[in-house]
C-alpha cells in the first residue's frame, strides 16, 4: 500500500480520568467556505444542548475571516454531537461565525438558510445528500494508485470487494461508526466508480439539520483521515480524463411529494427547477459554477452544465426521479448537479426557495 498508517500513542492518555470536566470541541467553517477549523474548551458540566455552551471567539485573521487589526470572530453554538474521538461526556459543537458587529461572516451561509427553512417549515422539506469524496496520499497522488501510473480503467471498482478492487475501506468503516456514535444521521456508504473514491449519505434530514449533519460528517471524515495519514479531497473532478468526478447529489421532498399522488408535486418542482437552472448552478459549488465546469461534462454519469434535463432513473440527467418513486407515484427527486464541495446550506436554501416559492 502506498500510504503508511500513522501509529498513534494517544490511546492510554485518553483513558486518564478527566476529573468531572468535559472537553467541548468547537467546530466551524473557515474563510474558504470549504475547510473547517476547531478548538477545544474545558467545561465543568456536560452540555445537553448547543444553548448550554457559551458563545466563544477565535482569531479570524488566521482563518481568512477578519483583519489582524480587528480579528475577533464570534462562535455561536448551533449543533451538538457526541465526540467519537475523545468519547465519554465530551462533545463536538458546530458553530456559526459572526463579526464583531453581529453580522454573519461571508462563509456563514447557515444564517440565511435557517431563515428560509423557517419560512418553509409547513412543507416539511426533507433532504438526503450523497457525499462523494476521494482519498489522496500526502504526496497529492490518489491513495493506493500505482506511483507514476494509473490503475486499471473504471468498471470493477463501484461497490466492489477484494484487494485491487477497493482502496481504503478501513477509513470508511472508521468514519461510518464514528458518525453513528456522534449522532449523525448517516444513511449508508458505498465505494464509488473511480478507485479510492467513496460516498456516504446523510439523511433524510429536515430543514437546517441537513447542513448541520453533513458539515459535521465532513469534519469527522477529515479527523478520521488524520489517523490514517490520508488526505480527503472534495474536489469535484480530482483526476482529469476518463475518471468519474465527485458530486453531492441532493435528494429532496416536501410532505406533499411524499404523500399519495406526490408524483404530480415532484413534476411541478422539476418544472420550477428547469426555469432557474443557471441560478442553481451558481449555488452548487464554492466558485459560482466554475468548479462544476470540470465535472458536469455530460459524461461520467453527469448532465452538461449548460442544459437542464430530467428523467426517471436517468443518471445522465440534471434531475432524476428514482424508479421506485415513479412506480409508487410519490417520494422524492434527486438533484445530481451539486458538486462534492458545495455548501449544503447554500444548496438546500436555493432548492427550497425555488420549489417552495420563496423569492431568491
Ligand atoms: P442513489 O441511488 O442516487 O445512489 P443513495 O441511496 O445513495 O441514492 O441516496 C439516497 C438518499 O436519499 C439517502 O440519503 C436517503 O436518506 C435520501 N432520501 C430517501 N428518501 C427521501 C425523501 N423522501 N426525501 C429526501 N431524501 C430522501
Ligand atoms: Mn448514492
Ligand atoms: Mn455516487
Ligand atoms: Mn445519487
Amino acid at each position: 500500500m502506498s500510504s503508511t498508517t500513522v501509529k498513534s500513542n494517544v490511546g492510554s492518555y485518553l483513558e486518564l480520568d478527566q476529573k468531572g470536566l468535559v472537553q467541548v470541541m468547537y467546530v466551524w467553517i473557515d474563510g474558504t467556505g470549504q475547510n473547517m477549523r476547531c478548538k477545544t474548551k474545558t467545561m465543568d458540566f456536560e452540555p445537553q444542548a448547543p444553548s448550554d455552551c457559551p458563545i466563544w471567539n477565535f482569531d479570524g485573521s488566521s482563518t481568512g475571516q477578519a483583519t489582524g487589526a480587528n480579528s475577533d470572530v464570534y462562535l455561536h453554538p448551533v449543533a451538538l454531537f457526541q465526540d467519537p474521538f475523545r468519547r465519554g461526556p465530551n462533545k463536538l459543537l458546530l458553530c456559526e461565525t459572526y463579526h464583531y458587529d453581529h453580522k454573519p461572516t461571508a462563509t456563514n451561509l447557515r444564517k440565511s438558510c435557517k431563515a428560509v427553512m423557517e419560512k418553509a417549515k409547513e412543507e416539511h422539506p426533507w433532504f438526503g445528500i450523497e457525499q462523494e469524496y476521494t482519498l489522496f496520499d500526502t504526496d497529492g497522488h490518489p491513495y493506493g494508485w500505482p506511483k507514476g501510473g494509473y490503475p486499471e480503467p473504471q468498471g470493477k471498482y463501484y461497490c466492489s470487494v477484494g484487494t485491487g478492487n477497493v482502496y481504503g475501506r478501513d477509513i470508511v468503516e472508521a468514519h461510518y461508526r464514528a458518525c453513528l456514535y456522534a449522532g449523525i444521521k448517516i444513511a449508508g456508504t458505498n465505494a464509488e466508480v473511480m478507485p479510492s473514491q467513496w460516498e456516504f449519505q446523510v439523511g433524510p434530514c429536515e430543514g437546517i439539520e441537513m447542513g448541520d449533519h453533513l458539515w459535521m460528517a465532513r469534519f469527522i471524515l477529515h479527523r478520521v483521515a488524520e489517523d490514517f495519514g490520508v488526505v480527503i479531497t472534495l474536489d469535484p473532478k480530482p483526476i482529469n480524463g476518463d475518471w468519474n468526478g465527485a458530486g453531492a447529489h441532493t435528494n429532496f421532498s416536501t410532505l406533499a411529494m411524499r404523500e399519495d399522488g406526490g408524483l404530480t408535486h415532484i413534476y411541478e418542482a422539476i418544472e420550477k427547477l428547469s426555469k432557474v437552472h443557471d441560478l442553481h448552478i451558481k449555488a452548487y459549488d464554492p466558485k459560482g459554477g466554475k468548479d462544476n465546469l470540470r465535472r458536469l461534462t455530460g459524461r461520467h454519469e453527469t448532465a452538461d452544465i449548460n442544459t437542464f434535463t430530467h428523467g426517471v432513473a436517468h443518471r445522465g440527467a440534471s434531475v432524476r426521479i428514482p424508479r421506485q418513486c415513479a412506480e409508487d407515484g410519490k417520494g422524492y427527486l434527486e438533484d445530481r448537479r451539486p458538486a462534492a464541495n458545495a455548501d449544503p446550506y447554500k444548496v438546500t436554501e436555493v432548492v427550497v426557495r425555488t420549489v417552495c416559492e420563496i423569492s431568491h
